[in-house]
């Protein structure tokens, strides 16, 4: 078991295999898009299954494929089905913005995923067109009816944004009671690669949005969060799904942070809100043997910061401006 210098276990890696996204959703990246990484920048897949397949050797039990968007990377099928395979890999799952997935979902079940984070923000055509900047929110509501009629467990991401989609909270709670999924409200992130620096205080908050829901449902009883959540999460009587809220930005879970990142560039990220620690793929380019890169990984686990804040303020002088598609979120 991998256990990092504050005592915290270590067993979840989430891997962004892209920066490049079909959807331009305001708060991860500019109207033009970013200024995507060449191939040759980004990790190889034989790079990332030789990372992973040390990262399992580790102590690593959970993969989450991110990106940008996974479903826009070339091959990401047989990628994923030679992920699937590795042993000790207990848990492999997927965030996507639903737009290319509906083809796949029937393959997902067979490789053995079985949860996916949906990113949906509101209910509402226009207005999701206003945040993502494209005309899809039927072919991501069909991807989600796909993934339930599959018997994928379905998580659905909702970035709640002041002036955009508060109206939408409480109709995507309304979706628990028919359906069986967890929708999470999430804590909007200064990780939009425009270099505007974020305003201190959020206006909408985990506090804020908890006000919201149990104003509607004052009958919402809190759930006991699995080990490691970093969602606080509730059930509303009657309904099928449950509800969860991230404190993303207000940071309260890193005393139980079990995470690491890996970007598309091969960069391990210990921290979100870090700048990155250490690169792994540079470490493979430079002909380092598998021992030598699994004492950088132990170096860098045993150096990580206490939490978000710590993190943040070590790279304040550069100010925060990534995007979340260069991160994976
Ligand atoms: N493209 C995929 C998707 O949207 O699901 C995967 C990558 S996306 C960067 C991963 C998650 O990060 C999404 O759920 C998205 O809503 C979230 N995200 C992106 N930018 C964010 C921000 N500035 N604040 C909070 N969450 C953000
Ligand atoms: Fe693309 Fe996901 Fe970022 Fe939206 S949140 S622009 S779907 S990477």
């Amino acid at each position: 078991m991998l256990i990092d210098n504050h005592g915290r276990p270590i067993n979840y890696l989430r891997l962004a295999v892209t920066d490049r996204c079909n959807l331009r959703c305001f708060y991860c990246m500019p109207e033009d898009g970013l200024n995507w990484l060449s191939r040759k920048e980004l990790m190889s897949y034989e790079e990332i299954l030789r990372a992973c397949t040390l990262l399992v050797n580790m102590g690593i039990k959970k993969i989450r494929i991110t990106g940008g968007e996974p479903f826009v990377r070339k091959d990401i099928m047989k990628f994923l089905t030679a992920l699937s395979k590795l042993e000790g890999l207990d848990e492999l799952s997927i965030t996507t913005n639903g737009v290319l997935t509906a083809p796949y979902v029937k393959q997902l079940k067979q490789i053995g995923v079985r949860s996916v984070n949906l990113s949906l923000d509101t209910l509402d055509a226009g207005r999701f067109f206003a945040i993502t900047r494209r005309d899809e929110f039927g072919v991501v509501m069909h991807t989600l009816d796909e993934l339930l009629k599959h018997d994928i467990a379905v998580k659905i991401n909702a970035v709640v944004m002041d002036g955009k989609n508060t109206q939408d909270i409480i109709p995507l709670v309304q979706l628990t009671k028919d359906m069986p999924v967890s929708v999470r409200f999430i804590e909007e992130m200064p990780f939009n690669g425009d270099g505007q620096i974020h305003e201190t205080r959020l206006s909408w908050d985990h506090v804020s949005i908890l006000n919201e829901i149990e104003n509607a449902y004052p009958q919402i009883q809190k759930l006991t969060d699995p080990e490691y959540s970093t969602s606080y999460n509730y059930h509303i009587p009657g309904h099928k799904g449950s509800v969860g809220i991230i404190a993303a930005y207000s940071r309260t879970f890193c005393g139980t942070c079990n995470r690491i990142r890996i970007t598309p560039q091969g960069t391990l990220k210990n921290c979100l809100y870090d700048d990155g620690v250490l690169n792994i793929k540079e470490l493979m380019r430079l002909g380092k043997n598998d021992d030598t890169i699994k004492d950088y990984l132990l170096t860098a686990f045993n150096n990580r910061v206490k939490d978000g804040w710590v993190a943040e303020k070590l790279v304040q002088h550069t100010g925060m401006h990534e995007s979340m598609a260069a991160i994976g979120g």
